[in-house]
């Protein structure tokens, strides 16, 4: 039987965060009161003159630059000639043959392994109107969106020697969270998927193995989730894959992706690039960067995700399971580092940062940024918890208090009178008084029922509020019990 290996290309849009739009003063803003942000320059009405907006442009090169591109010298806006409601224009900005930045890479992480996946362009562009299909074959326009600076982000097949490229559904998946990740980490854009601020089309063939020349591919729309981006790809291979070897032949198209019935259906056959009769806008210039400003840019670049987990791995000698938790978002990250060089033992921190930490911040939908806790408070716990000042159960409730309070431990612990009982003597006292009220239970362990202990154990640490040092009362039972 003939076994068949699948290409995935992806096609990723991400609107920028800017204050303004690519071409024009009007505010980008998700949402809103339809047709309220615009102005005769993204709605294309006649003599309407663009400007260039040089933040987009500074974020756009920031994002290629940590995608591991090379700035062009030059690069030009083309017009992408179309007609369609959401365009009043009937053209697109677009960048053709000189795009921003070429030949990049992403780190991803497929099982545990390294692979860098080749990015053949990131090119600027302006985003189009929204349209809203309603019940009784009606449509509206909402204009808010026109002219949003829209970066687009195309993967590289085959790609050049040393580079990878995408090879399963996980793959595309995990391409597309990384690059989600890098881009949060950069600040250039909120990346949300739900909201469309991040759209990926991802183009999909099969060809016999062995084989050198590309099958015939579809493209996908309608992801809207990293689930869906991972269930469509599957879904599409596999399609095809059955339509190959029923006999039949795959016909270039853009397939939709419908979210609840769990397959792709023919959109429309695919239009070609040349329709789009590309030019050049003659109302903007060609734009140069000076090798002083892309260094510039290059130098502003934050340790990127992969990066910093791997040094997290070799410098605090967490796991790579940790240090993928820990590095998810750059405020997590710069947390547990701040944490990680105030305490005694960094792996401790890690555990206390992905287990309760994490926790606390999900149940009162708290971010990083907002939390009262500070690193050097959770060292000075993770101290108490060393010198045996409090036990592992206290140190747990004073964790949460420091997380509601933003108390230092030591007040906790003086304020609620939680310091670990080590006297041995009072410990004592304690289990034989709990002996003497349950003797039966005594007798009954004397007889073979051991794992009564446990139950001994509860009520001593119910006794003393547990406060108890656990070791202690294990042995201090144990030795009474055998009496
Ligand atoms: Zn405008």
């Amino acid at each position: 039987m003939v076994e068949y290996e699948p290409i995935i290309g992806m096609e990723v849009h991400v609107e920028l965060q800017t204050r303004s739009k690519m071409f024009c003063g009007c505010e980008v803003a998700f949402g809103g009161e339809p047709n309220t942000r615009c102005c005769p320059v993204c709605l294309g009405l006649p003599g309407s003159l663009p400007v260039i907006n040089e933040r987009a442009v500074e974020l756009m090169a920031r994002a290629a630059l940590a995608l591991n591109c090379t700035i062009a010298s030059q690069c030009v806006f083309h017009r992408k000639n179309y007609y369609y409601p959401d365009l009043p224009k009937n053209y697109q900005i677009s960048q053709y043959d000189y795009p921003l930045g070429v030949n990049g890479w992403v780190e991803i992480l497929a099982g545990g392994k390294s692979k860098k996946i080749a990015i053949r362009r990131v090119h600027m562009e302006e985003d189009t109107g929204k349209l809203l299909h309603v019940a009784g074959n009606k449509s509206y326009i909402d204009y808010n969106r026109s002219g949003v600076p829209l970066m687009e982000i195309v993967t590289q097949n085959p790609p050049p020697e040393g580079l990878d490229q995408i090879e399963s559904a996980e793959e595309a998946r995990e391409y597309l969270q990384r690059l989600r990740q890098i881009l949060l980490y950069l600040g250039v854009s909120d990346v949300k998927m739900e909201e469309g601020s991040m759209r990926c089309e991802p183009n999909v063939s099969i060809r016999p193995k062995g084989q050198t020349e590309f099958g015939v591919k579809t493209e996908i729309k309608n992801l809207n989730s990293f689930r869906a981006v991972y269930l469509g790809v599957d879904y599409e291979l596999k399609r095809q894959e059955r339509v190959l070897r029923e006999g039949g032949t795959i016909v270039q198209e853009t397939r939709r992706w419908d979210d609840e019935r769990g397959v792709t259906a023919s959109m429309r056959s695919k239009e070609f690039e040349q329709e789009y009769r590309y030019f050049p806008d003659p109302d903007l210039v060609p734009l140069r960067f000076t090798n002083d400003w892309i260094t510039k840019l290059k130098a502003d670049l934050p340790e990127l995700p992969i990066p910093k987990m791997k040094r997290f791995m070799s410098d605090y000698g967490i796991s790579l399971s940790d240090a993928e938790v820990l590095c998810d978002t750059r405020e997590m990250a710069d947390f547990y580092e701040s944490c990680a060089k105030l305490a005694k033992d960094p792996k401790a921190v890690a555990n206390w940062l992905t287990g309760e930490f994490l926790r606390l911040l999900n149940a009162t939908g708290t971010t990083v940024a907002e939390t009262k806790l500070t690193p050097a408070n959770i060292a000075a716990l993770l101290d108490l918890l060393d010198s045996g000042t409090i036990n592992r159960n206290t140190a747990k409730s004073v964790f949460e208090e420091m997380f509601t309070t933003g108390k230092t431990p030591s007040e906790i612990v003086k304020e609620k009178g939680l310091e670990q009982v080590t006297d041995t003597a009072e410990i004592e006292a304690v289990v034989n008084r709990v002996l003497a009220a349950n003797s039966n239970e005594v007798r009954r362990y004397r007889s073979g029922e051991v794992k009564l202990k446990s139950w001994f154990v509860g009520q001593v640490m119910r006794e003393t509020k547990g406060k108890a040092n656990p070791a202690l009362v294990n042995e201090l039972l144990e030795r009474n019990l055998e009496e």
